[in-house]
């Protein structure tokens, strides 16, 4: 299909410190992956404009003019940033569609929910309250809480516009400056993104967009003794090498990293809830999706005959243009990446896996020019296998039988990852009592890949640690300090003697 849609890219400048400016790090070419064209090619953040925008954003956030706002005040410019992604969301749409391949479809959902975590976040703020403690002595006591100072958020390329709205509302609203470095492969709607910001009248300077390579950029970030904390989503090796040059400046960290979620259907099951369900889960954003249910475990009673149907469906999915309405498979989001999603499949192939489904580019000649690959299924895998443990990010499944819930369970565990997992079965009681046992993140109960701002998001074991979203997300980027206040008028008998005597 033809891109017949003019949309205003941004104009390859950078949000440095609330200034547009030319990038001085190496040129970052932003392109199409459903055809290959190119969008736009911008010269990314080198570390002397990162440096500019951290000078800028120190000088903002220590400002009384930001620093002593009231909740309520500082509120409402989340409130007007909500406000300008939904005026723009349909733009917001196709540029990320055009810098990621994600269907409209879907980009119009993220920018449709990017603009609620600001708004959510706008009335977390407004509500939270902070607490007289138990007093135990004769002073009044306080817990307060206070920006850390400078954030920076460092997301992936899969989900930008909702992945930059879930760490920038919550660093916003806890009145921090906030320097987003967005991944190479979709800079665009980030930058859009500071638009909208700066329409909102926040103070300049309290926000930059850096997009640029995470070794000089995103390094520089990390390093920076005026950063406070690093908001990270992205792989598990870059997640495990931030973590340690935090520690070693003792900053605290959150890491939204990488999975391998299990997804388990019982011979109980709605069947035609858990297909749908398991479908969507692992097919929709092209397998992109870091909660993607890319292990597929079905008891053994009903394998053949649920495998069969799935299979059928899976060949049933309109793979297509990102533009086109009916499209549920849209392409992968750089030629390199397909690369890779085949190299996975290749091997595993080569490893004794049989392919049910896919397994190959599609052949209609109107994709040829984009990164399109088939959903794909792998039967005769083992759990320990590299397909079964390791994280493809493409619409790659992997299925196998199980007999017994402590098999599963077992099974479940038994991989470094831990972010989601998806139970499907009419025995309510028992699929909570999996849940529980399976070390996870988020345990999806007849449905899969549902979200919700003020539900908690994150992983445990290599899918990264802390949580984010919830009304707990706004602490997450403000330090807590203890207030005592005097309240006998009376010198310290420790001292009065002494006192009285001068
Ligand atoms: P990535 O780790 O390659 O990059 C993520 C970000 O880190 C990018 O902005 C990148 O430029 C930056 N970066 C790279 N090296 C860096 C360094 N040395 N210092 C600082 N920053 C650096 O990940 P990706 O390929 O962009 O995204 C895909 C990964 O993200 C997948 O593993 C996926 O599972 C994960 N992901 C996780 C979640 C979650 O919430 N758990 C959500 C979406 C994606």
């Amino acid at each position: 299909m033809k891109d017949e849609i003019k949309i205003d890219l941004p104009d390859g400048k950078l949000f440095v410190g609330g200034q547009w400016e030319e990038g001085t790090g190496a040129e970052i070419t932003s392109i199409f992956p459903a055809d290959g064209s190119v969008n736009c090619v911008l010269k990314g953040a080198s570390r002397a404009d990162g440096e500019r925008a951290i000078a800028r954003a120190k000088a903002a956030q220590a400002d009384p003019a930001w620093r002593n706002l009231k909740p309520h005040e500082r509120a409402r410019y989340l409130y007007r940033i909500a406000d300008g992604i939904e005026e723009n969301i349909e733009r917001i749409a196709r540029i990320q569609t055009r810098d990621t391949g994600k269907t409209l479809t879907e980009t119009r959902a993220l920018a449709a929910s990017a603009a609620g975590t600001f708004r959510y976040f706008g009335a977390v703020l407004e509500t939270s309250d902070e607490a007289l403690t138990t007093q135990r002595g004769t002073a009044l006591t306080m817990s307060v809480w206070e920006p850390i100072g400078l954030v920076a958020a460092i997301t992936p390329w899969n989900s930008p516009i909702a992945s930059d709205a879930q760490k920038v509302a919550p660093a916003l609203a806890a009145g921090n400056a906030v320097l987003l470095k967005p991944a190479s492969w979709s800079p665009l709607v980030s930058l859009e993104l500071a638009r909208i910001v700066e329409a909102s009248g926040l103070p300049e300077g309290l926000f930059s967009v850096l997009p640029g390579a995470g070794r000089e950029i995103g390094n520089l970030l990390v390093e920076h003794p005026d950063i406070g904390r690093v908001s990270f989503t992205g792989g598990t090796s870059t997640g495990r090498r931030l973590a340690a040059q935090a520690a070693d400046k003792l900053m605290p960290v959150s890491l939204e990293l990488g999975g391998k979620s299990p997804t388990i259907v019982f011979e109980d099951a709605d069947q035609d809830l858990a297909l749908s369900g398991i479908l969507f889960g692992i097919f929709s954003s092209t397998g992109q999706s870091c909660i993607a249910g890319a292990r597929l475990f079905v008891q053994r009673s009903i394998y053949d005959s649920f495998v069969a149907r799935l299979v059928a469906a899976t060949k049933r999915l309109k793979v297509g243009h990102p533009h086109d309405p009916a499209t549920q498979v849209s392409c992968l989001v750089h030629p390199d990446h397909r690369v890779s999603v085949e190299g996975y499949v290749e091997e595993a192939v080569a490893a004794g896996a049989r392919v049910l489904a896919g397994g190959k580019r599609p052949d209609d000649p109107e994709l040829a020019s984009g990164a399109y690959y088939l959903p794909t299924i792998l039967a005769d895998v083992s759990n320990t296998d590299k397909i079964c443990r390791e994280e493809v990010f493409g619409p790659v499944l992997v299925v196998m039988p199980f007999d017994d819930e402590d098999e599963v369970i077992a099974k479940s565990n038994d991989n470094d990852y831990a972010l989601a997992c998806g139970i499907w079965s009419r025995d309510f009681p028992r699929s909570l009592r999996i849940g529980r046992a399976i070390t996870t993140g988020t345990v999806w109960i007849n449905t899969y890949k549902q979200f919700s701002v003020s539900t908690p998001f994150g992983g445990e074991k290599d899918s990264g640690m802390a949580r984010e979203k919830g009304r707990d997300g706004l602490r997450a980027y403000m330090v807590q300090k203890a207030v005592y206040v005097d309240l006998t008028g009376e010198p310290h008998p420790w001292a009065a003697a002494t006192v009285a005597e001068v």
